[in-house]
């Protein structure tokens, strides 16, 4: 997925582009943490952690956060009872 978000001529020839990689290079790295905190892909549209299937166009459209459901369980992970 990372060799399919940076485009190196897009970048040289639209310095704007930048922007939109590092966007999309702050929503993996997010989404990679996620599993590291035993959330799995969502199949809630939008959720930060929808599995991407191949295309960068599903990374453009989330919305860099967690659904609800996602919430919940990384919740129940990170805080003790
Ligand atoms: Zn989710």
């Amino acid at each position: 997925m990372i060799q399919s978000i940076i485009y190196k001529d897009e970048i040289n020839s639209f310095p704007h582009i930048k922007e939109k990689v590092n966007e999309r290079l702050v929503k993996i790295i997010n989404h990679e943490i996620g599993h590291t905190l035993n959330l799995l892909n969502c199949p809630v549209k939008d959720c930060l952690m929808e599995d991407g299937g191949g295309t960068i166009k599903t990374v453009d459209s989330e919305n860099g956060k967690l659904c609800a459901s996602s919430t919940k369980k990384v919740l129940k992970y990170l805080v003790k009872p």
